[in-house]
């Protein structure tokens, strides 16, 4: 059941716990094999203008995710979809077309839409987890208007130049 605000510390530590169960201690974060150690499939097809879906059949799902889009855009559809296999159970097949649109936007009091933050959330922190940017020193340093920097951070964490830009912002926020 999703309620009216983003569940954000549920969400960090939920995904803190599946780093540990993973044993997962250093940049890139696996995302395929966390999925599959939660019983969970990934079928990478053509979908066209969607990026990812999420299928139930009983006590089954499976990740679909768009085989044509970019390495860092699949990981990251990847992280997004098992939020809303492990989080927002309902329906049977949930198609995500371009939620990068939602990255930013904030929560407007409808579920769907909160559910859509909160899988963003979700796939921000599993694949670029607090503890290991914390812990980074060049993380820690980085000049955010030095984009070589920050396209090497992205580079190590197997995410987008984009994604990482957000993520350091968020951190940076935490800090200061
Ligand atoms: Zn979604």
């Amino acid at each position: 059941m999703t309620g009216t605000r983003p569940r954000y510390t549920r969400i960090e530590q939920l995904t803190d716990a599946l780093m540990v169960a993973a044993g997962v201690n250093t940049p890139p974060v696996p995302v395929d094999r966390i999925v599959q150690a939660q019983g969970i499939a990934i079928r990478a097809t053509s979908l066209g203008d969607v990026s990812g879906l999420v299928v139930r059949k009983g006590k089954e799902v499976v990740i679909g995710v768009n085989k044509d889009h970019p390495l860092t855009r699949r990981r990251f559809t990847i992280a997004h979809e098992l939020a809303h296999a492990l989080l927002h159970h309902g329906e049977e097949v949930r198609y995500d077309r371009d939620f990068r649109v939602n990255l930013r936007s904030e929560a407007s009091g409808l579920g769907v839409d909160i559910e859509e933050i909160e899988a963003n959330f979700f796939a921000a922190r599993l694949l670029m987890p607090r503890r290991f940017l914390e812990a980074d020193p060049e993380a820690a340093l980085v000049d955010m208007e030095d984009a070589q920097a920050v396209g090497r951070l992205a580079k190590r964490y197997g995410v987008s130049v984009h994604a990482m830009s957000i993520r350091l912002g968020t951190l940076a926020v935490r800090r200061g």
